[in-house]
C-alpha cells in the first residue's frame, strides 16, 4: 500500500459517522485517513433513507437533488384498523435520500478538505502499546499492513468489531436490538406520496412498525423494524403484511436490504486510551423510530472537537477523550434516554388501546407528545381525558 504510515486520526468505517468525522477532522487540519471495508462507499444500503429537515439544518448540509431525491411533508400513522392520523406540515419536513449518493457526496467533501479515504480495506485489529491504542492492522486486496495514529475512531457500525478488539464490550442486550428488513419497490400504488406512512400493529410488526418511505409517486422503500429476538423474522412480518396490501403486493422489488438497529442500551463508556466510538457502533440511534444517520453525524461533530483538543494538548488518554462521552450525553444522549422511556411505555400499548389513542388524538397532539418530555406528553393527553373517559383507563394503566 502506497500510504503514509503515521496519521493523526484513523477512522474505521465509511458510513455517515465515519465520513462526517473525517470531514470535521480534515476541516481542523488534522491528518486523517478513513478505511472502509466495502468496495464502494454508500453500498450496500441498509437503511430506510429518511432524514428529517432538522438534521440537515443542524448539520449545515444542503439537501442537494443528487441525494435528497424526494421531499416529505409529514407523516401518516395507521392504527391496526387502518384508521389514519395525518401529521402534515406546510413546508418540507425531511427527505428520502439515496444513501449511495449521500455517502459519496460526504466522501468527496472529506477528500476535498484533505482527508484520505481508501475503500475495500478491512481493519482487522488495533495495535496497542501497553494500554494505549496506537494504530490499526488492515488488509487491502490481500495485502496486510499496519498504520499508526494518535487516535483511532471506531465508526464501524452496529457490530463494531474494532471496539471489541480494543477492549470495550459493546455487544447490545437483545432487548435493545431491532431487526429491519426492507424492499425498495417500484410500480406500486400508495395513497400519500408526499408523506411517510407508518403502520402500527402487533400482528404485523411486534414492538415496531412498518413503513413506506416514498422516493416517487409509484416508488418507495417499504420495510419493517421489529424486536430483534422475535421468533418470527422481519422478512416474514413484511411479506405477510404485503399480502394484505394489493397496491404494494403487485410491485417489483428492486433492492432488498436487511440489518440490525441498536435502539437503546446506550454506552456509558465510549472511549479508551487512543480510541473513540461513534454512530451505530456506540448505539447512538433514536430508540423509538430507529433513525441513526443524523445522530451519528452529530456525534461525529462532538468527537472531532474532542479529537482536535486532544491533539493540541497531546493528551490521548481515556480520561481526556472521555470528555466526548459527557459532551455527547449533554447534547443528545440524555434526550435519547428520555425517548427510550417513552418507547418502553409504547411497547405496552395493545392494538386495542392504540386504536383508542388514534381516535382521541390529532396530528398536533402527536407532535407535542413526540417532541415534549414525559410531563408535557402527559399534559397533552390529560387535556383530552376530560372529553374521553376511555383515555382515563388507558392513562391509569400505562402510567402505573
Ligand atoms: C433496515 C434499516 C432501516 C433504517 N432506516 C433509517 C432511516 O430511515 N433513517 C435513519 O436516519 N437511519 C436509519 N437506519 C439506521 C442507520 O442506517 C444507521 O443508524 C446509520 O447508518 C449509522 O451510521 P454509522 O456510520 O454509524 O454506521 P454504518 O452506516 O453501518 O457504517 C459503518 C461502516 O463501517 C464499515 N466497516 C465495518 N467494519 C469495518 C472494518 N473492520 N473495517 C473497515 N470498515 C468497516 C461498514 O462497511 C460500513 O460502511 C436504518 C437501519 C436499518 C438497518
Amino acid at each position: 500500500m502506497n500510504l503514509e504510515k503515521e496519521w493523526d486520526v484513523i477512522v474505521v468505517g465509511g458510513g455517515p459517522a465515519g465520513l462526517r468525522t473525517a470531514i470535521k477532522c480534515a476541516e481542523k487540519k488534522l491528518k486523517v485517513l478513513l478505511l472502509e471495508k466495502d468496495q464502494e462507499l454508500g453500498s450496500p444500503v441498509r437503511c430506510g433513507e429518511g432524514l428529517g429537515i432538522g438534521w440537515f439544518n443542524r448539520l449545515g448540509i444542503k439537501p442537494k437533488p443528487e441525494f435528497a431525491v424526494h421531499p416529505i411533508n409529514g407523516a401518516v400513522l395507521y392504527a391496526p384498523s387502518g384508521k389514519e392520523l395525518v401529521v402534515r406540515f406546510d413546508k418540507i419536513s425531511g427527505y428520502i435520500i439515496e444513501r449511495r449518493m449521500f455517502e459519496k457526496f460526504l466522501a468527496r467533501e472529506a477528500a476535498s478538505k484533505g482527508a484520505r479515504i481508501i475503500a475495500k480495506t478491512t481493519v482487522t485489529d488495533v495495535i496497542k502499546e501497553g494500554e494505549q491504542i496506537i494504530g490499526v492492522k488492515a488488509v487491502h486486496a490481500g495485502e496486510e499492513f499496519e498504520l499508526k495514529s494518535k487516535i483511532v475512531v471506531a465508526a464501524d457500525g452496529v457490530e463494531s468489531v474494532i471496539s471489541r478488539k480494543a477492549g470495550l464490550n459493546t455487544t447490545n442486550n437483545l432487548y435493545h436490538v431491532d431487526s429491519g428488513f426492507q424492499y425498495e419497490m417500484a410500480g406500486i400504488d400508495f395513497k400519500h406520496p408526499d408523506l411517510i406512512s407508518l403502520y402500527f400493529s402487533n400482528k404485523y410488526a411486534r414492538r415496531g412498525y412498518l413503513w413506506i418511505f416514498p422516493k416517487g409517486k409509484d416508488y418507495a422503500n417499504v420495510g419493517v423494524g421489529i424486536l430483534g429476538s422475535d421468533e418470527k423474522t422481519a422478512k416474514k412480518y413484511l411479506d405477510d403484511w404485503l399480502e394484505t396490501q394489493p397496491g404494494l403486493k403487485k410491485g417489483s422489488k428492486i433492492v432488498v436490504n436487511a440489518g440490525c438497529i441498536p435502539v437503546g442500551g446506550f454506552l456509558e463508556k465510549m472511549t479508551l486510551n487512543g480510541l473513540i466510538i461513534v454512530g451505530d457502533a456506540a448505539h447512538q440511534v433514536n430508540p423509538i423510530h430507529g433513525g441513526g444517520m443524523g445522530i451519528a453525524m452529530e456525534a461525529a461533530d462532538v468527537a472531532s472537537e474532542i479529537i482536535a483538543e486532544a491533539i493540541e494538548k497531546k493528551d490521548f488518554s481515556d480520561k481526556f477523550l472521555s470528555k466526548y462521552t459527557s459532551r455527547w450525553y449533554e447534547k443528545r444522549g440524555n434526550k435519547l434516554k428520555d425517548i427510550l422511556k417513552k418507547r418502553k411505555m409504547l411497547e405496552e400499548v395493545s392494538d386495542k388501546d392504540f386504536e383508542v389513542l388514534v381516535n382521541s388524538l390529532n396530528g398536533e397532539d402527536v407532535l407535542k407528545i413526540a417532541h415534549g418530555d414525559l410531563i408535557d406528553s402527559a399534559k397533552t393527553i390529560t387535556k383530552k381525558l376530560i372529553k374521553n373517559p376511555k383515555l382515563v383507563t388507558l392513562m391509569v394503566k400505562y402510567l402505573k
